[in-house]
C-alpha cells in the first residue's frame, strides 16, 4: 500500500458531534495502524457559519479526547494551508479550467426561480433536480442577466455517465449521472462549494483514503465526476455507518446531548468516551470491549467496522465511564477532575490521592466527586434530610452513642471491629448499625465505604461528628 494519508475535515460551525468525533477517531486509528499520516483540514468555506472560535474549541476538544494529527492548521505541514478559506487562490485555476473546457457553466437562476422550479417538479412527482436551463446560455443572455445585477453561481455539467466505485466498507457502488442535477461548484459569492474544494484538497494533499460517514455517500459520485473532469486521481473511499439515536434516526439534539463538549462538561473521562466511540459499531476483538490505545491501533481495520448503523447507548457509555474511573491511575483521573474542583480541593487531593480512590467506587462521572469531598476535607459537616431522618430513627442515637463511647475509651483500635461488637451487643441488624454511623460521620446516606472513610479520617473528626450527631 502507498503511504497512507487520511484526513478529518470538519466545518467549524459549532460543537463537535459525537458522530464526527467517531469519524475522526477511525481516521486516526487507521493512519496509526498503517503508520501513515493524519491531516486535520478545516472546511470553513461557509463563511457565514464558520468562526475561528469554533475552530479553536474544536481543536482543543479533539486533543482532549486523545485525537492528535500530523498536519493541520495548528501544527503546519508540507501540504498547507490547512484551512479552506486560505486556499481560495489555489482553487481558482481549476475552476477556470472547468469553465473554459465547457465542463462547468455560469448559472444566473435566482433562489426564487430555483424554488419555483423545484416546487413544479415535486408537484409533477418528479425528483427536484436542477433542470440545467443555464447550460447553454448565449453570450447575449448572459450579458442581459449580468446587466440585471444577477450574480452567477458556477455549476458542474454532470455527464450522462455511470459512476462506479468500490467502497471499502459498503462494497460495489453505482450511480447514474442522469439522476444527478448539475450541482453548484462555486457559490454566487465566488467561494467554492464543498464538493469542489474537497476534491481539489484531497487530491493536492495526496489523501489516499477518505473515511467518512455514509451521509456523504451521495456526494461521492459528484466528487468522482469532478476528479475525472479535472484529471485528478481519486482516493479510495470508505463510508462508515452512522451513529443513531435509540429511535434509529440520526443522533441529534432531540435525543439529548450529542456533542463531545457536553459529555466532557458532564464529567465523562476522555478515555471512556474514546473507547466507547470506538467500540460502537466495530468489533475489534470478539467478546471484548475495553481496549488500551495501543490495542485499538493494533486491532483497528476497516473490515472490523460493522455494516449496520450503530445505536448510541448512554447506559453503556456510563458503564464505560465507571470502568475507567475505577481503573485509571489516580493521577490521570485527578488531571481530568481538575476543572471540577476548587484550587484548594485539587491541592488536597494531590497530597492525599487515597481520598479520591475511596470516592471513585461510588461515582458515575467526575461531576459526582466534589459532592463527596467535604466528608474528607472539611472538619465540620452538614447533614442531608435523609441523614437526619436516619439519625432520628429509633435506636440510632443508641448506636451512635455506643460507638462514641467505644472510641473515646479507646477500647478498640479497629473501628470496623467496634461496629461488629455493637451489632453483637445490641442484637441489631447490620444495616441498623451501619446506617446511623454513616449518616453521623458523612452527613449523608450514600457514599464511600465506611471502612475507607475510617482509614482516611482523623480520629478526632470522627469523635466530633458523632458528638454533633447525638444532638440532632
Ligand atoms: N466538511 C465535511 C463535513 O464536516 C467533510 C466531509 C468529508 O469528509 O468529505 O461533513
Amino acid at each position: 500500500m502507498n503511504k497512507v494519508r487520511v484526513r478529518f475535515a470538519p466545518s467549524p460551525t459549532g460543537k463537535l458531534h459525537l458522530g464526527n468525533a467517531r469519524t475522526a477517531i477511525f481516521n486516526m486509528l487507521f493512519s496509526l495502524h498503517y503508520s501513515g499520516k493524519f491531516v486535520l483540514r478545516i472546511e470553513d468555506t461557509d463563511l457565514e457559519r464558520s468562526a475561528r472560535v469554533y475552530e479553536k474549541r474544536l481543536i482543543e476538544t479533539l486533543h482532549w479526547l486523545g485525537i492528535d494529527w500530523d498536519e493541520g492548521p495548528d501544527v503546519g505541514g508540507d501540504y498547507g494551508p490547512y484551512r479552506q478559506s486560505e486556499r481560495l487562490e489555489i482553487y481558482r485555476p481549476y475552476i477556470e479550467r472547468l469553465v473554459k473546457e465547457g465542463k462547468a457553466y455560469y448559472c444566473y437562476c435566482t433562489q426564487r426561480e430555483l424554488e419555483e422550479e423545484r416546487r413544479g417538479l415535486l408537484l409533477r412527482g418528479l425528483p427536484p433536480r436542477y433542470s440545467g436551463r443555464c447550460r447553454y446560455l448565449t453570450e447575449r443572455e448572459r450579458r442581459r442577466f449580468e446587466a440585471e445585477g444577477r450574480r452567477p453561481t458556477i455549476r458542474f455539467l454532470v455527464p450522462d455517465e455511470t459512476i462506479k466505485f468500490f467502497d471499502l466498507i459498503k462494497g460495489e457502488m453505482r450511480f447514474e449521472g442522469a439522476a444527478i442535477g448539475d450541482f453548484i461548484i462555486v457559490r454566487s459569492s465566488g467561494v467554492p462549494a464543498y464538493n469542489l474544494a474537497v476534491v481539489i484538497d484531497d487530491a493536492l494533499m495526496e489523501i489516499t483514503h477518505v473515511i467518512r460517514g455514509e451521509d456523504h455517500l451521495s456526494n461521492t459520485p459528484c466528487q468522482l465526476f469532478l476528479y475525472k473532469a479535472l484529471g485528478l486521481k481519486p482516493p479510495k473511499f470508505a463510508h462508515h455507518p452512522l451513529l443513531l439515536g435509540p429511535d434509529r434516526t440520526k443522533l441529534s439534539k432531540r435525543h439529548g446531548d450529542v456533542s463531545v463538549e457536553e459529555y466532557r462538561e458532564k464529567g465523562f473521562l476522555p478515555e471512556a468516551l474514546l473507547n466507547y466511540l470506538v467500540i460502537t459499531g466495530t468489533v475489534l476483538e470478539r467478546g471484548r470491549e475495553i481496549f488500551s490505545r495501543e490495542e485499538m491501533i493494533k486491532l483497528f481495520k476497516l473490515e472490523k467496522l460493522s455494516k449496520s448503523n450503530a445505536i448510541f447507548d448512554l447506559s453503556k457509555l456510563k458503564w464505560m465511564n465507571r470502568h475507567y474511573l475505577r481503573s485509571l491511575p489516580l493521577e490521570d483521573i485527578l488531571d481530568s477532575l481538575r476543572p471540577f474542583l476548587k484550587e484548594e480541593e485539587f491541592k488536597k487531593l494531590k497530597e492525599n490521592p487515597k481520598i479520591l480512590g475511596a470516592i471513585l467506587e461510588n461515582v458515575e462521572t467526575l461531576k459526582d466527586i466534589p459532592g463527596f469531598l467535604d466528608i474528607f476535607l472539611k472538619k465540620g459537616l452538614s447533614y442531608t434530610e435523609e441523614a437526619r431522618d436516619i439519625i432520628k430513627q429509633k435506636g440510632a442515637k443508641e448506636v451512635i452513642d455506643l460507638f462514641y463511647q467505644y472510641i473515646v475509651a479507646n477500647k478498640h483500635k479497629d473501628l470496623m471491629g467496634i461496629l461488629d461488637e455493637i451489632i453483637l451487643e445490641t442484637g441489631f441488624k447490620k444495616r441498623k448499625v451501619m446506617m446511623p454511623i454513616r449518616a453521623a460521620i458523612t452527613g449523608s446516606t450514600v457514599g464511600p465505604e465506611l471502612k475507607k472513610i475510617f482509614e482516611l479520617l482523623p480520629r478526632e473528626w470522627i469523635v466530633e461528628r458523632l458528638a454533633k450527631a447525638k444532638d440532632i
